[in-house]
């Protein structure tokens, strides 16, 4: 009822009042002391306090300590004047927030003129002041420095490769550097995102680790490849710094990118080169070593083989030779690395070695349900490449095995050899499991395999013959579409 009797005090203010104190207000009531008699639901909304807690307390218990005593003694001294007093004031809810309030505060008389309570209308304006917080503020900082963000931004437009986006990535800007190493123009790049020089290199996790970091709006640093519209391949060191808005969402994206395509070859040819240094090394000391006794221990066996009667020993020995005959070949593939300047040059025909092959391997393309379609123009039939033979055949071998291992249901191995001015390309092409994008760089690197009875040796020893021959091996796959491994040799001229 009490409750009531106010409200009807308050509906008697007139309708102008009333309508002053729409539902958007803040509105109480207080006695000549100051002690609260009145909240409407907008206050205890705002201030986190039940209107029992709040009912017979005076208004310090919202005192944020923001202001001075002053400003409030100065607020009382002029309502008790009987005066309207107009400000703004930050108050402390309940549960220790903050938030500002525009605040009113009108007294009202009674008949004898005497102030019989104040009422305060107070409107949440806690957003507007933040932002106005923080725009003073950047505004100051801007200020501060406009003249060296002037130096930055030329600067990085001079030395880095700069781009722009909106909150989807839709390139927006892009700087002439920008344009000159990816070789798009900047009407071909506006409107289009960043998948336009997508290189194929990195995982779809990668992409996604990215956004999701600049989409909660934090710097991402990293490490890119990207294709350019040559088709030709570029590293970048990448930075992407997002911009975010009143709500501190990102609106925009900034990518401020460095070539380091040089930096990334030499790393990864070191690294290669390391690792096929230490191997070779080894190798050396160790296979030849190997090899020898080997040698006796073959032949002894074979003997022994040949003269035995019974039939269960001879399974054991023929089992013997097997294990022989792997210790042999890994020895082997060791000695091709140990000795590469060894290798003695001599003029063969390309489709004569490839056809060896794949007559040797011939059974094991059966069993495995591979068929091979060898392709080439009958005019190449006589290209000739200097190689040494063996070891040609050795990289066919390994990459056709490869090949064969990679699809265990079976597939067409489709082998194509073109022939340009300056050399010949062998394609090996198939339909297996593929290899996922960061996987491909590692090929090559030695003991890399993922077959439980695999050396991952071979594509090492690939590398290296190929290198040997000043040709160069390139491997482009898609999981579980297949892969082309591409083998260029320099052909014999003239
Ligand atoms: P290994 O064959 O003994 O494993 P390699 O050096 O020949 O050693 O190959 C290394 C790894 O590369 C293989 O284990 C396989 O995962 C992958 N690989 C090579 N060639 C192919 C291919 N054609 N398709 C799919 N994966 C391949
Ligand atoms: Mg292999």
């Amino acid at each position: 009822m009490a409750q009531l009797d106010k409200l009807m005090t308050i509906d008697k203010l007139g309708s102008e009042m009333l309508f002053a104190m729409d539902l958007t207000n803040v509105v109480s009531v207080c006695d000549p002391a100051g002690k609260i008699t009145y909240v409407n639901d907008r206050f205890c909304e705002i201030s986190k306090y039940r209107r029992d807690e709040i009912t017979g307390e005076k208004y310090s218990i919202l005192n944020s300590d923001f202001h001075s005593r002053k400003f409030f003694s100065n607020l009382w001294k002029i309502v008790r004047r009987g005066k309207v007093w107009e400000g703004e004031i930050k108050n402390k809810a309940k549960d220790g927030t903050y938030y500002w309030v525009h605040t009113t505060i009108i007294p009202f008389e009674d008949e004898n003129g005497e102030i019989c309570k104040y009422i305060s209308i107070q409107k949440d304006i806690t957003n507007n002041k933040e932002t106005e917080g923080t725009l003073k503020l950047t505004l100051n900082k801007l200020a501060k420095s406009n003249k060296e963000l002037q130096a930055i931004k030329h600067a990085l437009d001079e030395s880095s490769i700069v781009a722009i986006t909106d909150r989807k990535g839709t390139i927006t800007y892009v700087n002439d550097t920008f344009c000159e190493i990816s070789k798009y123009s900047r009407e071909e790049l506006i409107g289009q995102d960043h998948r336009i020089l997508n290189s194929g290199h990195h995982s779809r996790e990668f992409f996604k680790d990215l956004w999701s970091t600049i989409g909660k709006g934090e710097v991402w640093q990293g490490e890119i490849k990207n294709r350019a519209k040559d088709g030709s391949f570029y590293w970048v060191f990448t930075t992407i710094v997002p911009f975010l808005n009143e709500a501190g969402k990102p609106y925009q994206y900034a990518a401020i990118r460095n070539d380091i395509t040089e930096q990334k070859k030499s790393e990864e040819l070191l690294l290669r080169s390391e690792k096929l240094s230490i191997i070779g090394e080894l190798a050396a000391g160790v296979a030849h070593e190997i090899r020898n006794p080997l040698t006796t221990l073959k032949g002894f066996m074979e003997f022994l083989n040949a003269d035995e009667k019974d039939e269960k020993k001879k399974t054991y020995y023929n089992l013997l030779l097997e294990e022989i005959e792997r210790i042999n070949f890994i020895a082997g593939e060791f000695m091709l690395l140990a000795k590469p300047q060894a290798v003695d040059l001599s003029d063969k025909r390309l489709i004569d070695i490839v056809q060896k092959v794949i007559k040797f391997l011939e059974s094991e393309i059966h069993l495995k349900d591979v068929v091979i379609k060898l392709d080439y123009d009958f005019k190449d039939e006589d290209v000739i490449v200097q190689c040494e033979e063996n070891q040609l055949k050795q990289v066919f071998m390994n990459l056709i095995k490869n090949a064969i291992e990679a699809m265990p249901d079976g597939g067409i191995l489709h082998i194509k050899i073109t022939v340009n001015n300056e050399s010949a390309v062998l394609y090996f092409k198939d339909e297996g499991v593929g290899i996922p994008p960061e996987k491909i760089k590692r090929l090559g690197e030695p003991f890399y395999t993922t077959k439980e009875k695999g050396t991952g040796l071979g594509m090492m020893v690939c590398f290296k013959i190929i290198q040997n021959h000043h040709g160069s091996i390139h491997i482009e796959s898609k999981e579980n579409i297949g892969t082309i491994v591409t083998v260029t040799l320099p052909k014999k001229t003239g």
